[in-house]
């Protein structure tokens, strides 16, 4: 069956390569120039390349790596040490590291919490293992129950001290969902800490070789028009036109440079696109269904991502580094983490600045001034004294909207992604799955879109390949 699909991101791209495995023609149709979505990047005149958002992959993306490897690209995920970089900014350019053991978990994460003496004091690692317990005794669900909780609110009834909260908390969930921990829901983080408990390499790092565009996207695409899909770009749903039922009758596409609008029919209709234009784009009679109106719970958070030439070395560390800074999240030195952007002399750190709110609509001179005065922090050594290091050039990629916002309460408000349209079905990271709105909880999502519209609608031929299992 034809299956047209509104978004190109992870989500679109992996509903798709599922739909040609399930044995049926996704269309899928993306508005801009490029594929992606919030992992879309591009080359500067100089040919070096920006992005979206700095992306790392975990051990714990057991969706993602199936992935990568049906597509025979899952050495293109460069793995680091097993550790947690954190600065410490009571140091100026020190380092506090959580170095996880190659030993069964959960043991090697508690022994790389036990064995820092830098961050946690002997008593608030007791007060904080005995705080996880709940966590990890009564496993999922207690975590997804703790939504009514913002972390913060969490950890006091934890009795876990302030002082975690301000050295780990802050750093993870400015991480995990670009907000502070008296904004995010406690289930976030315990999320990511029980799936980093249970599995031994799931707090593993990898960072991918080179551009998400062309090393990941791509080969999707690839996949899916040799097997008979297409992939369109350029191609922006304008509209979802209704049969007299209230089921899809077609897409209608916005002609571009002058172009007429066109009508894509298919026979079954997808959206992975992310929750914010399609809640602009619902059709009014599916408004009045709960199921939808649910969807005004869900928007998007601003973030910014900031790309830094410099004209010498500032670090060797090949990883993912914690700032602690007030202003930015994680950084990484990318001319040392990724294949493609390698450079022996010279550092590009890509750092993600968030909470971003206050900093969305400033200027880019305002961004990059404040980011500066915080790596005297992180470098002091090559941006103090009289040869200091010289900035070549930057480039600022804000982000109004991009995953949905995780504060209290949310999960109630993630649909699945199963709708009650009858041709109709959603995929994207907000969607209900339990990874969240994540690079994995992408994938995975468009993985159980297209498991739903295989189960209702099973493809009258022969399927091209077995359906896969949903890793979880
Ligand atoms: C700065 C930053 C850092 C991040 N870091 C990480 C990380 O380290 N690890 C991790 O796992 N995740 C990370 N993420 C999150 C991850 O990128 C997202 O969860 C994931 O890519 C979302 O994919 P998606 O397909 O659900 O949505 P999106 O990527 O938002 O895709 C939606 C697509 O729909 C398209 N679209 C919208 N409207 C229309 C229309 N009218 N017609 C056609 N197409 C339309 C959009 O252009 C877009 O391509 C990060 C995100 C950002 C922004």
């Amino acid at each position: 069956m034809r299956v047209a699909i509104a978004g190109a991101g992870l989500a679109g791209l992996a509903c798709a390569k599922y739909l040609v495995d399930a044995g049926h023609t996704p269309i899928v149709l993306e508005r801009r120039d490029v594929l992606g979505g919030l992992v879309a990047a591009w080359k500067d005149e100089d040919g070096d390349w920006y992005e979206t958002g700095l992306h790392v992959f975990f051990g714990a993306y057991p969706n993602m790596i199936q992935l990568m490897t049906e597509l025979g690209i899952e050495d293109r995920l460069q793995w680091k040490e097993h550790t947690l970089i954190f600065n410490q900014p009571e140091k100026p350019g020190t380092y506090s590291r959580f170095d996880v053991p190659d030993i069964p978990a959960p043991i090697n994460v508690i022994t790389s919490i036990l064995r820092n003496n830098d961050m946690l004091t002997w008593e608030q690692k007791i007060r904080f293992a005995v705080g996880l317990l709940p966590a990890i005794v009564r496993g999922q669900k207690y975590v997804e129950d703790m939504d009514k909780y913002s972390l913060l609110e969490w950890l006091q009834k934890q009795g876990i001290d302030d002082r975690v909260n301000s050295d780990i908390f802050i750093a993870a969930s400015k991480a995990l969902t670009f907000i502070d921990p008296d904004d995010v829901s406690a289930t976030i983080p315990l999320t990511a800490l029980n799936r980093f408990l249970k599995e031994r390499y799931g707090s593993k790092v990898a960072f991918l070789d080179g551009s998400p565009t062309e090393r990941l996207c791509q080969p999707m695409v690839d996949y899916i028009t040799e097997r008979g899909g297409e992939v369109r770009l350029n191609a922006p749903l304008k509209e979802i036109v209704l049969n007299d039922d209230g089921t899809v009758k077609e897409y209608l596409l916005r002609g571009l440079n002058g172009a007429p609008d066109e009508v894509l029919q298919a026979d079954i209709y997808v959206s992975a696109m992310s929750v914010d234009p399609l809640k602009v784009m619902l059709p009014q009679v599916w408004r009045k269904q709960e199921f939808f109106q649910k969807l005004d719970g869900l928007e998007g958070v601003e973030v910014i991502n900031i790309h830094l030439w410099f004209d010498r070395k500032l670090t060797d560390i090949d990883q993912l580094l914690f700032s602690r800074s007030p202003l930015l999240s994680v950084y990484a030195d990318m001319s040392n983490t990724c294949k493609e952007y390698a450079n022996s002399d010279r550092s590009m750190l890509e750092l993600v600045l968030a909470p971003a709110k206050d900093w969305i609509s400033r200027s880019e001179e305002e961004i990059l001034n404040a980011t500066m005065t915080e790596l005297q922090k992180l470098f002091p050594q090559h941006f103090t004294g009289e040869n200091t290091a010289q900035l070549l050039k930057h480039k600022i990629v804000k982000t109004p909207r991009s995953v949905y916002r995780a504060i209290p309460g949310r999960q109630a408000y993630r649909p699945s992604q199963k709708t009650p349209i009858a041709n109709f079905y959603l995929a994207g990271s907000y969607t209900m799955q339990e990874f969240l709105g994540s690079m994995e909880g992408a994938v995975l999502s468009g993985k159980l879109a297209a498991a739903a519209i295989a189960e209702d609608y099973p493809a009258p031929t022969e399927p091209k390949k077995s359906p896969v299992a949903i890793g979880g």
